[in-house]
C-alpha cells in the first residue's frame, strides 16, 4: 500500500513539473479559489450491503480553477493543509455539505460525513463551528459524521491529542458521529481504538484488491477479524474501494455493515445524488 502511494504521487510530481506547478503556485491558486467559486463538492455513497440502501454520502472535494484543468485532491489538500487555506476551505466543505445533507437527511434519512484535517481539529473554535453550522441548518447532529485518520491524532504532542481526542468525544456526546478513516494504515492498535471516541470504522482500499486477490486466505481472515472485533467494540465498519461484486459479496458474508466503492458509484454531483436517491439502484 505504502510503495502504491509513493509511485502515485511520483506521478503526481512528474506531471506537476511538467506543467510547472510547483507549491507555490498551487498555494497562489487556492488561496483565490474560495472567491472565485473554483471548490466543490462530489459525493459518493455509502452502501449498506445488506439492504443495498445508501446509508450515507461522503463529501469529497474537487478544485478546477478557472482557468485550467482539474487539481487532485491529493495534490492540494496537503499544500491546503501547509499554508493553513484547509481552516477556511474545510469550513466552506462543512458548511456546503450540511446545506446539501438537509435535503437528503429529511427525505431519506441518510447521513453526510465529511473529512477533517488535522489543522482544522487544532483550531481552537472546532467544535463551535461544527455545532453552529449544524444548528443554522437545522440538521439534526446525528445526520453529521466527521471523518478523522489515527496519524492526525498521533502527530503532535500527548497534551495536544488529549485535547483534539476531548473535542471529538463532546462533539459525540452532542450526537455528531466520528469515523476513523484510512484505518489499516497507520500505527494504532486494536486496543488503542478502544480509548477513541470513534463510532465508525473506515477500512482503506489497500485491503479491498487482496480480498478476491491470489492469497485472499490470509487477507479475508485479517479484514474479518477486524469486521468482528470492530462490531464487540460497537463499531460499524466500512470498507473502500469496492469495486467487483466478488469483492461485495466476500465483505456481506464475513458480516461487513457497510461498503463504498466504484462498484456502486465514483463520487458524484449533489444533483446526481437527488436522482440517484429516486431509483435506490443497489435495493
Ligand atoms: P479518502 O478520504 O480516503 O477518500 C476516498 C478516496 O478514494 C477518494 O479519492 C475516492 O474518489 C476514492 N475512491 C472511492 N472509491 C474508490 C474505488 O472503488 N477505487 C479507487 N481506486 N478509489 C476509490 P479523492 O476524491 O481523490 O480524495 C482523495 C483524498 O483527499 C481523500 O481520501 C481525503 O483524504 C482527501 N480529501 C478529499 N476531500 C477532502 C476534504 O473535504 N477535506 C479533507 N481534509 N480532505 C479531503
Ligand atoms: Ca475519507
Ligand atoms: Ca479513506
Ligand atoms: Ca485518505
Amino acid at each position: 500500500a505504502k510503495a502504491a502511494g509513493k509511485s502515485q504521487i511520483a506521478v503526481f510530481d512528474y506531471t506537476l513539473r511538467a506543467e510547472r506547478l510547483h507549491h507555490a503556485e498551487i498555494a497562489a491558486g487556492l488561496r483565490q479559489a474560495l472567491a472565485r467559486d473554483e471548490l466543490t463538492l462530489n459525493y459518493q455513497p455509502v452502501v449498506d450491503l445488506t439492504t443495498g440502501a445508501i446509508h450515507a454520502v461522503e463529501a469529497l472535494l474537487r478544485w478546477t480553477p478557472t482557468d485550467g484543468r482539474p487539481v487532485p485532491p491529493d495534490v492540494f489538500i496537503p499544500v491546503a493543509e501547509d499554508t493553513g487555506l484547509i481552516v477556511d476551505i474545510g469550513r466552506w466543505a462543512l458548511e456546503r455539505a450540511c446545506a446539501d445533507a438537509k435535503r437528503w437527511h429529511e427525505r431519506h434519512g441518510i447521513a453526510v460525513t465529511v473529512n477533517v484535517s488535522g489543522r482544522q481539529l487544532r483550531e481552537r473554535t472546532f467544535r463551535e463551528t461544527v455545532l453552529e453550522i449544524l444548528t443554522r441548518h437545522a440538521l439534526p447532529r446525528n445526520a453529521l459524521t466527521l471523518e478523522v485518520t489515527e496519524s492526525m491524532l498521533l502527530a503532535t504532542s500527548p497534551a495536544e491529542t488529549q485535547r483534539i481526542v476531548d473535542v471529538l468525544a463532546d462533539l459525540r456526546a452532542h450526537g455528531v458521529r466520528i469515523a476513523l478513516d484510512d484505518f489499516g494504515t497507520g500505527y494504532s492498535s486494536l486496543a488503542y481504538l478502544r480509548t477513541l471516541p470513534v463510532d465508525i470504522l473506515k477500512i482503506d482500499r489497500s485491503f479491498t484488491a487482496p480480498l478476491t486477490g491470489t492469497d485472499h486466505h490470509q487477507a479475508r481472515a485479517f479484514t474479518k477479524a477486524i469486521v468482528e472485533l470492530a462490531a464487540s467494540l460497537e463499531l460499524r465498519t466500512v470498507v473502500e474501494g469496492v469495486e467487483s461484486r466478488e469483492q461485495a459479496g466476500v465483505l456481506q458474508q464475513m458480516g461487513c455493515p457497510l461498503a463504498q466503492g466504484y462498484l456502486f458509484s465514483p463520487p458524484i454531483s449533489s444533483g446526481e445524488v437527488d436522482d440517484l436517491l429516486q431509483v435506490t439502484p443497489w435495493r
